[in-house]
């Protein structure tokens, strides 16, 4: 009887066609997937599921960029991106657990409920470790997940599990930034301190998020919201040169 469960889970597993799966995943409408292998670093809490897939969805071109007052900022469809990167989410883990297997989905930062039972995960994982382990790009100098062909004009989620995926073997361990400072340069609040980063730093080597911050803070004074994204306007890599 104690081995039931075992037995129960071993009879229902399959093996995991990771293109398969990654087929799917664009198929239900995420702009990029990887997996990627985090089991170095993962909290004890989460050390059952060492693999990640990262997804993303590519903020809708065109409709990011909007002038409030004298000002141009970004917003990048929060809700409307992260209700397809959730929806995902969703039927990546129905798949899984359908064939055995445990999963974890972290939700968009956008998305996260205070209070929740994931809402206690959120500090132990963070989207750029997928990301970064799963070879979908690297932290740039805005402290910006930054991908090769969307920049930072992305959103990102994560969904944790134990299934035997096929993973990247070619995570990003540094930033490709190089000599770019086109986001230090635009950064109105002189955040972004042009350091190029390496796994295993902290943010506040690249950037001053309390600057940055009391940057936001004076937008909701003036426009009654937090806006400003202009590293992300300015980066190169995100299909719209400035
Ligand atoms: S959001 Fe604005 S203030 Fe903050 S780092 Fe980017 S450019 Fe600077
Ligand atoms: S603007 Fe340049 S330095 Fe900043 S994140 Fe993009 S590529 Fe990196």
């Amino acid at each position: 009887m104690l081995n039931f469960p075992l037995q129960l889970r071993e009879r229902h597993m399959k093996t995991v066609d990771s293109e398969r799966l990654k087929a799917k995943i664009i198929e239900w409408g995420a702009s990029l997937v990887g997996f990627g292998d985090v089991s170095i670093g993962l909290a004890p809490e989460l050390k059952h599921m060492p693999y990640a897939i990262s997804l993303a969805v590519k903020h809708p071109m065109g409709r990011g960029t909007y002038k409030c007052g004298s000002m141009t900022a970004y917003s990048n469809q929060y809700e409307e991106v992260d209700r397809v990167l959730e929806s995902v989410q969703k039927n990546i883990t129905a798949l899984l657990k359908s064939q055995g297997w445990h999963t974890l989905a972290i939700p968009p930062d956008s998305a996260r409920v205070d209070g929740s039972f994931v809402s206690k995960l959120y500090p132990l994982f963070p989207h750029k470790t997928a990301a970064t382990c799963a070879g979908l790009g690297w932290i740039g100098k805005s402290g910006l997940l930054v991908n090769p062909m969307f920049g930072a004009r992305l959103s990102w989620a994560t969904v944790l599990t134990d299934a035997p995926l096929k993973v990247c073997q070619t995570p990003y361990t540094e930033s490709k930034c190089g000599n770019c400072s086109k986001c230090v340069n635009a950064c109105p609040a002189s955040a972004i301190r042009n350091v190029n980063w390496k796994r295993g730093e902290k943010a506040e080597i690249f950037i001053d998020a309390g600057a940055c911050l009391e940057y936001m803070s004076y937008t909701v004074k003036v426009f009654q919201k937090y806006i400003c994204g202009l590293c992300i306007l300015a980066c190169p890599l995100g299909g719209r040169k400035k």
